[in-house]
This record gives C-alpha cells, sequence and structure tokens, in this order.
C-alpha cells in the first residue's frame, strides 16, 4: 500500500488557515511528508478575512522560499497559490497554482461564496437562477471550465465544490442525468488542457461532506480517458494535514487506480513525480 505523504493544497495563518506556515512545514515533516505546497488563497480585492492581503503577498513569498530553503534536502517544499477566478495576484509570481471557483459575481460586481453561508447561497439561486438548482450547478461548472481553459492551473481545486451546500440544500438531484452530463462535459473540456484532478478530502477532513471532491462518477471517467489525479487535504490546521487520505485511498482502489501525482520528493528531478497505491 502506498502513501500519499504529501499535500499540494495547505493553507496558513496568511489566509485563513489557522496554522502558521512554519508550524505547517514542521507537522508535515515529523508525519514523514516527502513534500508540501503551500496554496493561501491568493489574494482579492473582496473578502479580505479569506485570502492573502494584496500588501501582504510579497511577505508570504518571502517566508514559503524561507522555509523551502530551511527544509531542502529533508522536504521538499514548494510555493503555489489556489487562486480564485477573482483573484488579483499573477499566478506567474508562484511556482504551480490550483484553479478554484468558490464564488459567483452579482451583477453589482459583488460576490456570493459557492461553499461559504448556504442561506446567502440559497438567496442568490432564488434571485439570478429562477430558483433552480441545476441552473447554478451550470452556471458554476461553465465559470471553472472557462477559467481552466484560459489559465491552465496545474491542479483544478475541488471539481464539484458545488456539492457543500447542495447537501444543505437540496438544490439538486446529484444522481439525475441532467447534473452528471453537465458536470462530465466540463470535465472532459478541461482533461484537454493536462491538469492534475485534485481528490480533495478537505470537506470529509473537517467533517463537512461525506466523501471527497469529486463524486465517484467523475473520478471513473477521468480515469478512463487517462487522467491524471492529485490527492490533497485542502488542510487549514496541521492536525488534519492528511484527513480523509484513507478514504481517497479505499475510492481510488475501488475505481482501479494504481497511482496518483504528488509534489516531487526530489525537485530536481521535476515537480511532479507518481506515487503507487
Ligand atoms: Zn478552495
Ligand atoms: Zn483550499
Amino acid at each position: 500500500m502506498g502513501h500519499i505523504l504529501s499535500s499540494a493544497h495547505v493553507h496558513t495563518t496568511f489566509c485563513d488557515g489557522k496554522t502558521p506556515a512554519r508550524e505547517m512545514a514542521k507537522t508535515a515533516y515529523e508525519m514523514g511528508f516527502v513534500s508540501l505546497g503551500f496554496t493561501s488563497h491568493a489574494a482579492q480585492t473582496f473578502d479580505p478575512g479569506y485570502c492573502i492581503e494584496p500588501s501582504r503577498e510579497k511577505d508570504y513569498i518571502k517566508e514559503i522560499n524561507e522555509i523551502k530553503k530551511e527544509y531542502e534536502g529533508r522536504m521538499a517544499v514548494y510555493l503555489g497559490i489556489e487562486r480564485d477566478l477573482y483573484s488579483c495576484s499573477n499566478p506567474k509570481d508562484f511556482e504551480y497554482f490550483i484553479a478554484s471557483v468558490h464564488y459567483f459575481e452579482k451583477p453589482d460586481k459583488t460576490y456570493v461564496g459557492i461553499d461559504a453561508d448556504a442561506s446567502d447561497l440559497k438567496k442568490y439561486v432564488d434571485e439570478y437562477c429562477g430558483s433552480d438548482g441545476l441552473e447554478m450547478a451550470k452556471r458554476y461548472f461553465s465559470l471553472l471550465r472557462d477559467y481552466v481553459i484560459e489559465t491552465k492551473p496545474a491542479i483544478i481545486g475541488h471539481f464539484d465544490l458545488v456539492r457543500y451546500n447542495n447537501s444543505r440544500l437540496n438544490l439538486y438531484d446529484e444522481e439525475s442525468s441532467v447534473y452528471r452530463n453537465m458536470a462530465l462535459e466540463a470535465l472532459r473540456v478541461m482533461f484537454e488542457t493536462n491538469a492534475l484532478l485534485e481528490v480533495n478530502t478537505g470537506g470529509v477532513g473537517r467533517g463537512y461532506m461525506t466523501s471527497p471532491y469529486p463524486a465517484d462518477f467523475l473520478l471513473k471517467e477521468w480515469k478512463a480517458w487517462g487522467g491524471e489525479v492529485i490527492v490533497n487535504s485542502d488542510c487549514h490546521n496541521a492536525k488534519l494535514l492528511d484527513a480523509g487520505y484513507s478514504q481517497a485511498e479505499e475510492i481510488r482502489l475501488s475505481l482501479g487506480f494504481d497511482h496518483a501525482v504528488r509534489l516531487s520528493a526530489n525537485p530536481e528531478k521535476g515537480m511532479w513525480e507518481r506515487v503507487g497505491l
């Protein structure tokens, strides 16, 4: 049985994480991680408590680069970001980025969180999607699809994040063929960019979700197309650095995956490497 021993998706006190970056690295090292990628929420002009303050971006870059040096030869540390569609940061300032969509933009240029307050999202669906949950899901997948096609990220972040509040609001039927087809169509287009599809255990780790993103039917098709997956904890607290990984491993085994991709233990050999199950 293989062990991932890595996460390319972790948050710190630079954004909405609970653990300072150095402490996160120390915990990862003590857990035997071979690599760790910091991915604070990239700077944006709204929802300031959530992301790196634009004026602190350079401090983030400096500190992660220092940590990278401190662990050189012991654990490979990478400077990444989780970049929302509406972020104002430049992805070129980082070694890699995760493309995620966390918001819908309203006509007045204010934003509503997709995995934030359920009643706010419900209001958005009522006001802007004709109370139709499938319309909301369609909008989400087309935003993510266009964003990935345009920016070609290394990693597609929590692909079916709309499940988060659907599990609270029951906005649409996740088993319906209409929903499944729209998700699969978007995923198929993204497959062409060669991005890694993230198996994100953050929701499971924090007890918000019963299974990782994305749902099994999506992973199954992704595998059939020959797509690669990366297992990430989307961790906001060092205690949860590998939370949900055993469940993700069971799912991958049941779907016939024989490996995943992780951040490379040896950056000189490239940024990504395969790890067997
Ligand atoms: Zn996210
Ligand atoms: Zn995240």
